[in-house]
Formats: structure tokens, C-alpha cells, sequence
């Protein structure tokens, strides 16, 4: 019996999970990748022996890669060679105090009261919080599909809106725990990847800084690229497909249907059932037949953007942790700058992260390598940022603030550099405004709220993918390409 075609246009993580999904439930997947190699914003550079994972550096919520791969008929655990990072990330404060964030109650417990007297019955009450609001909002929300509006309001669902304190500020809730604002600040920061400031993100978001500490942040032999070459081989296993170097122009629809594509190069394919993996909203706006749906979805919040580097460096820093991340004193201007001017703040939070202290392969013996992520403000409508002079202030901050912990030459000693600002992330991966988490996850853009995983017009034609359900993240895209290859597998049974 002739197998029904599925063409994904996209090789990101939630694009493979798809398309190794369905082609388990035997379809007939074909992947189309505009660039070289798979993995999207999961990728990798490697030169002269530096390997850099260029987005994700942190392996979160390890219990929903452990339910995805399990899924897929994997196990994460073996084919990720996983080990944990704790502590999870050290911090550094403006006054140059520090707190290591660890799972060791007793270290946490001489730390914050170090920082805050009497602060740790707080710190744990605050752990409750996180513990109800993950497992509340992994099991109604992020592992939900809501086809239709009443699927998410519920009866059952009202309790959330009290339980998961949606309408409470994240930062405004920390009061209930910490006085200290760098003790606030270390348990909201986390809500930049959502894209958002802790300032408006919802107190549910607790539910992260819970995770990191009681489930842990992991690291996969090999980096974070090794997930999506585990991956890659379930898929191929399953029988998809992959053409790299075929980026799509345009998706045929009319009627009600999506009839196939058109790929730069002129090439047509068709197929029964279109997954676009590509940045939804972009999606709308350069590839389908334009309508009012792309002028909406542009004018929704998007995340914010980050300018990297990529340093190879003659020199080991041996006394650089894993994840270290400078917290600035003027934590809500930061995030002012960030999100409402699209800039870059006077003084900068900014993370680093040294993948030789995890696994020495990444970097050639004796030597280093660094990845420093400097958060900024997504492309504006009107251009006007001047993206040159962005990327020199972001590399000035990094520099004084390794000073800070007592690394003085560390410009003395790069081999190269490789960095990325907003234009690099549209340029790679068509990401709207080099959005680098797509679409914000504010309340107005989660569970329901955020764009389906079907189009509401062209009804063979599905979205997975961090702008679209549930949101952003390896984990939630991994969720993402099973609820879109569940909603394709029940829609074709129907
Ligand atoms: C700097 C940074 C740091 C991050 N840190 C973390 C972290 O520590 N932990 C974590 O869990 N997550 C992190 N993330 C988020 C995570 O990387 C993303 O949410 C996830 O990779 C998104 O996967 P995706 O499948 O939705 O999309 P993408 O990765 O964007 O995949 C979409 C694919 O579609 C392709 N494509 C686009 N247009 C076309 C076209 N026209 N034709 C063909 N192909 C096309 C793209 O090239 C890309 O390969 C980070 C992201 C960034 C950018």
C-alpha cells in the first residue's frame, strides 16, 4: 500500500521528533533543511579542535527527555551519556559576591544566609511553590494538545488560575520568599528563556529554577549537539528522509490545502501532509499566500535576541566553571533595555560557559574554549540599532567582568572569534527579528493562547517549533513534534 508523504521543512529538534514519529507510524517523511546540516538552532561549529554548541548549553528538564525519547522507543539516558552539572551555574553579583546553585541543601543553607539571614525556610517554601506549579504545569499544560477552545477552558482547568498564579508577577511573588534582591534575582533570571523579564512573566515560571535544582542541569558527552545527533539516528532508523541544502520559497496552498512546495533552487515537491519546523511566525509571513494572520502574528511579542561569541583560546581557564553567570544590580533596567528599548543594557547581565570543564574533548589539550551570551533587544521594525557597535560594547562587558573574577588577558590569548547577533539568527535560521526564543511567552501567547499546531485554513498543513505549542526549549520542542505528529496520526485515522 502506498505510504502517505510528509515533507518537514526544517531539520530543528522539533522537526526530527517529528518527522522520526511519524515515520515510526509508517509515513513516508522526506526533511527539507536549508542549511548544511541538521539541528537548527541546536548547532555546532567546530574549528581547530574548539567545538562551541552555538544556542542551547544547558540540558533542562531532564524528566521530559527521558518521556520523549522513551516515546520515540529510546532511552535518553543511554544515548546521551548524560552527567550532572552541580552546581548548576555560579553566580556573580556586582558587589562581587557569589552564590554557587546547588542541590546540596547544606551548602545552599550557608550561602543564602550568608547572603540573607534567616533567608533558606524561605528558599525551601519557595521549592514547594516550584514543585506544584512544574507538575501542575507539565500535566495541564505543556503535555496538552488544545485542539479546541474547550479543551483548555475547563471546568477543571479553573483551579489554575489560583494554583499556578498566572496573574502574580514572578519577581512581585519572590517577595513572599526573599527580601534580598540578588536572592530574587537568582531564582528569576531563568525567565529570559522564555524571552520574557521577570517582571511580567508569571509566577508560574517557578516552576524552572524548581527543575534546575531538584532535577538537575545535565550535560550529554559531546555537548548538547549530541541530542540532535541522537536524534538523527532514530529518524534515519525510522526511514526519514533528509535533503540539507534545500531551503523552501514558498508552500503551494489554495482551497483548504497546502499542495506542496517550491524550493529556491526552482525544484517543486508535493506531499499529503506539509509539518513546517521553520519560526511560525516567519512561516506566515515568507512562505504561505499572504493574508491578515502574518500581520498579527508580527505585531505579537517576541523574545528577546542575544549577541555570542565563539572563542578558540591558546590558554586554559581552568579556574572558569561551567556556567558562570554575571547578575547585574540594575536587574529591571536590564531587562527594560532589553525588552522595551531593544538594545543593549549599560551594564549587562551576561552568561559564559566554559564546555571543557565538562567534557575536555571540546577543546584541543592545553588550550580553551568559550562561549559568552550577552542578552540584547531583537531587531526593531524600523532597523535603527546599530549591531557593529552592539557586538563591541557586549565584548567590553564580557572582558571587564572576567576581570572581575581575576582573568585580565583573556584578549591576549583568543585565536579567533566567531560571533552571532539578531541578523546572524534571522540570516541562519529565518528567525523573525532574530528572535533567538521566537514568539514571548507572556500569558496572552501560552497553552491556548500561543498559535496552534494546525492551520486554521489549510487543514493539512501543521507548526512544531518553539513559536508555536508549546513554546521554547530542546524539551518543550521535543514535546511540540509529538503533539503535532499525534494531531496528524489522529486527523488521518479520522
Ligand atoms: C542562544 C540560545 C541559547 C539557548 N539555550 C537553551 C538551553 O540552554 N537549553 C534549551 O533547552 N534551549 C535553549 N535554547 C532554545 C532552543 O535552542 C530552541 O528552543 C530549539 O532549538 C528550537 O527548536 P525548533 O525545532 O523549534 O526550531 P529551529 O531550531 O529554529 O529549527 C527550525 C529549522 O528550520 C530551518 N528552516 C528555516 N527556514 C527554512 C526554509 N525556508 N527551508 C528549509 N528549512 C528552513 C532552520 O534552518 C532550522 O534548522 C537556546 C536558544 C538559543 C538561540
Amino acid at each position: 500500500m502506498k505510504k502517505t508523504s510528509v515533507i518537514v521543512i526544517g531539520a530543528g529538534v522539533a522537526g526530527i521528533a517529528a518527522a522520526a514519529r511519524l515515520a515510526q507510524q509508517g509515513l513516508h517523511v522526506t526533511v527539507l533543511e536549508k542549511n548544511p546540516q541538521a539541528g537548527g538552532r541546536c548547532d555546532r561549529i567546530c574549528r581547530e579542535g574548539h567545538h562551541f554548541d552555538t544556542g542551547p548549553t544547558l540540558l533542562v528538564m531532564p524528566l521530559l527527555y527521558e518521556a520523549e525519547f522513551a516515546a520515540l522507543g529510546c532511552s535518553a539516558r543511554e544515548m546521551l551519556q548524560l552527567q550532572r552539572v552541580d552546581p548548576t551555574y555560579h553566580l556573580v553579583f556586582d558587589d562581587g559576591s557569589q552564590l554557587a546553585l546547588t542541590s546540596d541543601l547544606h551548602s545552599m543553607r550557608r550561602q543564602l544566609e550568608s547572603i540573607e539571614p534567616k533567608s533558606f525556610p524561605g528558599f525551601l517554601r519557595y521549592l514547594e511553590e516550584g514543585h506544584r506549579h512544574y507538575h501542575l504545569g507539565m500535566e495541564r499544560l505543556v503535555n496538552r494538545d488544545f485542539r479546541r477552545a474547550s479543551d483548555f477552558f475547563t471546568l477543571g482547568n479553573l483551579p489554575l488560575l489560583i494554583q499556578l498564579k498566572p496573574f502574580i508577577g514572578h519577581y512581585r511573588n519572590m517577595s513572599a520568599y526573599f527580601d534580598e534582591p540578588r536572592l530574587k534575582a537568582a531564582f528569576t533570571f531563568q525567565d529570559v528563556y522564555m524571552g520574557l523579564s521577570p517582571f511580567e512573566a508569571p509566577a508560574t515560571f517557578s516552576m524552572m529554577p524548581y527543575s534546575e535544582l531538584a532535577h538537575g542541569v545535565w550535560y550529554p558527552k559531546g555537548g548538547m549537539r549530541r541530542v540532535v545527533e541522537a536524534l538523527m539516528e532514530i529518524a534515519r532508523a525510522a526511514g526519514v528522509e533528509f535533503v540539507f541544502d534545500a531551503s523552501v520559497a514558498r508552500i503551494d496552498a489554495s482551497a483548504d490545502r497546502a499542495r506542496g512546495v517550491v524550493l529556491a533552487d526552482g525544484r517543486r515537491l508535493e506531499a499529503e501532509v506539509m509539518l513546517a519546523n521553520a519560526d511560525l511566525p516567519y512561516v506566515y509571513r515568507e512562505l504561505l499566500p499572504q493574508d491578515e494572520r502574518a500581520n498579527q502574528l508580527e505585531k505579537k511579542r517576541f523574545s528577546c535576541s542575544v549577541v555570542s561569541f565563539f572563542w578558540g583560546l591558546d590558554k586554559k581557564y581552568e579556574a572558569l566553571n561551567p556556567h558562570t553567570l554575571f547578575l547585574a544590580d540594575d536587574y529591571r533596567q536590564n531587562f527594560k533595555s532589553i525588552i522595551d528599548d531593544l538594545t543593549i543594557p549599560e551594564n549587562p547581565s551576561l552568561y559564559i560557559h566554559a564546555p571543557a570543564r565538562l567534557d575536555p574533548s571540546m577543546a584541543p589539550a592545553g588550550e580553551d574554549t568559550l562561549i559568552a551570551i550577552v542578552p540584547v533587544g531583537h531587531m526593531g521594525r524600523n532597523g535603527g540599532q546599530d549591531w557593529g557597535e552592539i557586538q563591541d560594547q557586549a565584548r567590553g562587558h564580557v572582558f571587564r567582568r572576567l576581570k572581575s573574577l581575576g582573568i585580565t588577558d583573556l584578549a591576549d590569548h583568543i585565536k579567533f572569534e566567531i560571533n552571532f547577533t539578531p541578523p546572524s539568527w534571522r540570516k541562519r535560521y529565518n528567525l523573525m527579528k532574530g528572535a533567538t526564543h521566537g514568539l514571548c511567552h507572556n500569558l496572552t501567547q501560552l497553552g491556548y493562547f500561543r498559535p496552534s499546531n494546525r492551520h486554521a485554513r489549510y487543514l493539512n498543513l501543521y507548526f512544531a517549533g518553539a513559536s508555536t505549542r508549546p513554546g521554547t526549549g530542546i524539551p518543550t520542542a521535543l514535546v511540540s513534534g509529538r503533539l503535532a505528529a499525534e494531531r496528524i496520526m489522529d486527523e488521518l485515522g479520522g
